[in-house]
C-alpha cells in the first residue's frame, strides 16, 4: 500500500522540531530520503491540484478552492467533476480502494473513494459514499474547527487554537480507523492543524515551547506520532510524508481588483447593487471561510461585469471577462491577446513602483485561454491577496503561504534532492 501524510504549512525548516516531538517514528522518519519541492507555478492555493494531476493550474484548471463559473460574479466551490485533469495520485487501480482525508478540493465524482471532505464544502460534515456517515467512528468528524467565520471570530485566540487541536484529534482517530479496511491500495491524510497554527501563531511555532498551548500541541503530537508507528508495522507499506506548501511573514495585503479598477481594468459595482449583493457574498464568504485562510474571501456579486474587461475573484488570479467563457464576458476573442497583454504590461509598473523585483506574473501559456482556468497567476513575496472592497479594511495576518513544500520518501526511489510536483506526483503513481 502507498501511504501518503501531508504535514501541509511546515516548511524543510520544521522538519528538525518536529522529529524532536515525535520520538517514536523518529528514526523511521529520519531514515527517508529529504527532499525539497518546487511547483511549477508560484501558488500554494495550486500546489495541491498539481500534485493529484502532475500538471499545472494552467492544464487542470484548479486555482484554488473556488472557480468562477457562468460569471466573473458567480464563484462555485471547485470539486473534481471541475477539473481538466485526472488526479491520478489518488485514483485506484483495478480492484482496489483509495482513502483520502482532508485533501482540498476533490468531491469524488464516484463512489471508488473512501474520502472524508476537507471542510472547503459548504456543508462542514461530508462523507463519500455517504453510508460512512452512518458509521459512529465518523460522528466526530469535522473537517473544519468551526461552522462559520462569525463564531470562530467570537472565539479568543487561545480558544480558537485548542479548537483546532482538536479537530485534529478527532480526525486522527478516523484516519486510524480508515486504515484498517480491507483492499485499499493507497491511503493519504493531510493535516490542516500545521496550516492552522501557522496563521494562528506564526511561523516556527513547533518551537514555541513557552506558549500556553504547546501542552495540547504535544500531546496530540504523541497521538500522531502512535499513529504513524502503528501504520509502518503494516507489512508491505510505502510509507512518505509531504508539505504541499509553507509560510512566510505576511508584510502586507493587496486587493487586486482595485489595483484593476484603478487601470481601467475592472468596474466595481454601485453601492445599491453591492447591498443587493452583499447577502449572498456574505454567505458564500460564510460557507468557503476556513480559520485565517483569506483564499476564500468572495467576490461574489461585486463586479459590474458589463464594464469589467479583467478581475481577481479568486485570490492572486486574473480572469479575462471572454465572450466565449463566460455569460456575460464582455471581450472578443480577436481582443484576447491584447487584452491580456494590457493587463500584464499595467500590473508589471504598477507592481515594480510598489514591491521592486520580488513578484511573479505568470500568463497562460495558450494564445487564447478558452477554458475557466486563470489566465494570469500573480505572486508577491510576502504579500496576501485581499478581494473584498477597500472599505472592509484587511488586518494583515502573520503569515502568508509559499509554494514550497518538501517531501520524505523512500531511500530506493532514488531521486534528487530538489524535485517538481510533477516528479514527486509520478513517484506516488509507481
Ligand atoms: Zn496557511
Amino acid at each position: 500500500m502507498q501511504c501518503l501524510i501531508a504535514f501541509d504549512g511546515l516548511s524543510s525548516r520544521d522538519l528538525p522540531a518536529l522529529l524532536e516531538l515525535l520520538p517514536r517514528s523518529r528514526k523511521l522518519l529520519a531514515n527517508l530520503s529529504k527532499h525539497t519541492v518546487s511547483y511549477s507555478l508560484n501558488s500554494a492555493q495550486a500546489s495541491w491540484a498539481e500534485l493529484l494531476t502532475g500538471v499545472n493550474l494552467f492544464s487542470n484548471g484548479c486555482a484554488g478552492y473556488a472557480h468562477p463559473t457562468s460569471s466573473l460574479n458567480t464563484l462555485a466551490v471547485f470539486t473534481e467533476a471541475d477539473l481538466l485533469a485526472v488526479p491520478k495520485t489518488i485514483e485506484p487501480s483495478s480492484g482496489s480502494t483509495v482513502a483520502v482525508v482532508n485533501v482540498p478540493i476533490i468531491l469524488p465524482r464516484s463512489r471508488d473513494r473512501l474520502w472524508l471532505a476537507d471542510g472547503s464544502l459548504p456543508t462542514n460534515r461530508l462523507f463519500s459514499p455517504s453510508e460512512l456517515s452512518a458509521e459512529s467512528i465518523f460522528k466526530s468528524y469535522l473537517p473544519r474547527a468551526y461552522e462559520s467565520h462569525a463564531g470562530a471570530a467570537r472565539l479568543p485566540q487561545m480558544a480558537l487554537v485548542n479548537r483546532c487541536i482538536e479537530t485534529e484529534s478527532q480526525r486522527l482517530l478516523c484516519v486510524a480507523s480508515l486504515f484498517q479496511r480491507k483492499g485499499l491500495s493507497k491511503f493519504v491524510y493531510r493535516l490542516s492543524l500545521f496550516d492552522q497554527l501557522a496563521h494562528l501563531l506564526g511561523i516556527r511555532f513547533l518551537e514555541a515551547a513557552d506558549l500556553s498551548s504547546f501542552g495540547n500541541l504535544s500531546n496530540f503530537l504523541r497521538e500522531l506520532d502512535d499513529v504513524v508507528e502503528s501504520f509502518s508495522a503494516h507489512g508491505n507499506l510505502q510509507m512518505s510524508f509531504i508539505s504541499n506548501y509553507s509560510h512566510e511573514p505576511c508584510r502586507a495585503t493587496l486587493n487586486l481588483n482595485l489595483v484593476l479598477a484603478a487601470g481601467g481594468f475592472t468596474q466595481l459595482a454601485d453601492a445599491q447593487n453591492l447591498a443587493r449583493a452583499s447577502t449572498q457574498r456574505m454567505n458564500v464568504a460564510t460557507a468557503m471561510w476556513k480559520p485565517t485562510v483569506h483564499n476564500l474571501t468572495s467576490l461574489e456579486g461585486c463586479l459590474d461585469t458589463s464594464r469589467t474587461a479583467a478581475a481577481s475573484p479568486v485570490a492572486g488570479c486574473i480572469y479575462i471577462n471572454k465572450r466565449t467563457v463566460f455569460d456575460d464576458g464582455i471581450v472578443d476573442d480577436d481582443n484576447y491577446l491584447t487584452v491580456r497583454g494590457k493587463v500584464v504590461s499595467y500590473l508589471q509598473n504598477f507592481l515594480i513602483s510598489q514591491y521592486g523585483s520580488s513578484f511573479e506574473i505568470e500568463v497562460h501559456p495558450s494564445d487564447f485561454n478558452k477554458t475557466k482556468a486563470p489566465d494570469l497567476i500573480v505572486k508577491i513575496d510576502g504579500v496576501e491577496f485581499q478581494n473584498l472592497s477597500a472599505s472592509m479594511a484587511p488586518i494583515t495576518p502573520l503569515t502568508t503561504h509559499v509554494a514550497k513544500g518538501f517531501a520524505l520518501l523512500p531511500e530506493r526511489l532514488n531521486v534528487a534532492e530538489q524535485i517538481s510536483a510533477t516528479q514527486l506526483a509520478s513517484l506516488l503513481n509507481d
